[in-house]
């Protein structure tokens, strides 16, 4: 077995490295070291460029694998795990690390089928067991009320995805040296069954959460639908985005774009305010990288108030009214 630490990097349309890869990265990065084995990130694209390539490395990876192809963009999952399946027979790296992303989620799955190893999903943290060296891949479990390890104790590689956002990217440091190799492919690998006719974006993606800078998030503590007003109304006077818990997707109150937690968006954003919500551990999974967490709950036992960096403890429609008016005056520089 060669010993090497493999992440997947994802490719924006214009021909760009997506964060996900430079968290993948920073995931990666202890782990090889722990391994003392190099860390390569694999880039599977179109023409992409080296200076594009060297970021890679800037940001961690010691080797990048390119294979450069005009069927490997846009992304199409036969083609993605042909070569992948190819390059995984030729190199055998030990653990390969991928993006909890709507690419990934799709990729890996179909990789993990094609060549008989495991997969775990959606991993909140990743470590390397003592004595065995193998991925500790831990995620929460059954409802998010425990958090599982998993070990792949005898199929390599060793696979698993992250959430985006779980991880700082690595400080970029140019001075980092590295190695791009360029992988040499014929259309064999292709899919001649498939062609990719078009994209057509989600309008519900317009919500971005997990780009947000500030998110103002509503819970059951509104009530019923009308009060999401509230909420509205105080986002856009703090140019933020709209979050919810999911009972209150559930209810129908807003739409699912818009939940944050375990079976929902994970965010990261300067400030989180959470409005009339009680913190339960599902909720909490996809807050707690948030910089600042402001929370609003008249219950002072609510779970919230054990993860929030300042706590109002009150009624929500009497705070949050009261809130907007200072942020208006603030506006007309009254206060
Ligand atoms: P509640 O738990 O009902 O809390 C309402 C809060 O509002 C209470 O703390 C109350 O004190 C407060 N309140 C009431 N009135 C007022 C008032 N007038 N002023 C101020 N505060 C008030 N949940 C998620 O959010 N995201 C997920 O992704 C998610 N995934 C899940 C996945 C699984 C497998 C499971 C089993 C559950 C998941 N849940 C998720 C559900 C989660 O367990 C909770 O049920 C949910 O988060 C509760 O939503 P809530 O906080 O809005 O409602």
């Amino acid at each position: 077995m060669k010993e090497e630490l493999w992440t997947i990097t994802e490719i924006t349309e214009n021909q760009q490295i997506k964060n996900i890869a430079f968290e993948l990265l920073a995931w990666g990065r202890p782990l090889a070291e722990e391994l003392n084995v190099p860390l390569s990130a694999v880039v599977l694209g179109n023409n992409l460029s080296e200076s594009v390539l060297r970021e890679l490395i800037y940001r961690g990876a010691d080797r990048v694998y390119m294979v450069s192809h005009k069927h490997l963009f846009p992304f199409v999952v036969e083609n993605h795990s042909n070569i992948l399946e190819f390059l995984i027979k030729k190199y055998e790296p030990q653990i390969i690390l991928a993006g909890a992303t709507t690419q990934g989620r799709t990729l890996m799955p179909h990789l993990s089928v094609k060549i008989m190893t495991g997969l775990t999903a959606d991993c909140t943290d990743l470590q390397i067991e003592k004595n065995s060296e193998l991925l500790l891949q831990i995620r929460p479990a059954i409802g998010g009320n425990i958090m599982a390890t998993i070990k792949t104790n005898e199929k390599r590689p060793q696979m698993a995805t992250v959430r985006p956002k779980s991880k700082k990217i690595i400080v970029r440091n140019e001075n980092k040296k590295g190695t791009i190799i360029p992988i040499a492919i014929d259309d064999s690998f292709f899919d001649n069954r498939i062609e990719h006719l078009g994209f057509q974006k989600d309008e519900n993606e317009k919500i971005d959460l997990s780009s947000a800078d500030i998110i103002v998030s509503g819970g059951m503590g509104l009530k019923k639908k009308e009060s999401l007003t509230l909420i509205n109304e105080l986002a856009k006077q703090l140019n933020a985005a709209v979050g919810a818990s999911r009972e209150v997707i559930d209810k129908g109150w807003i739409s699912y774009p818009h939940q944050v937690g375990l079976s929902g968006k994970t965010v990261n954003p300067k400030a989180y305010l959470a409005i009339g919500i009680s913190g339960a551990i599902q909720h909490l999974a996809g807050i707690k990288t948030s910089e600042t967490i402001i929370a609003i709950n008249n219950d002072p036992q609510a779970d919230i108030f054990k993860i929030a960096d300042f706590g109002i403890v009150g009624d929500l429609f009497e705070i949050v009214p009261l809130l907007k008016k200072k942020l208006e005056k603030r506006k007309t520089n009254e206060i």
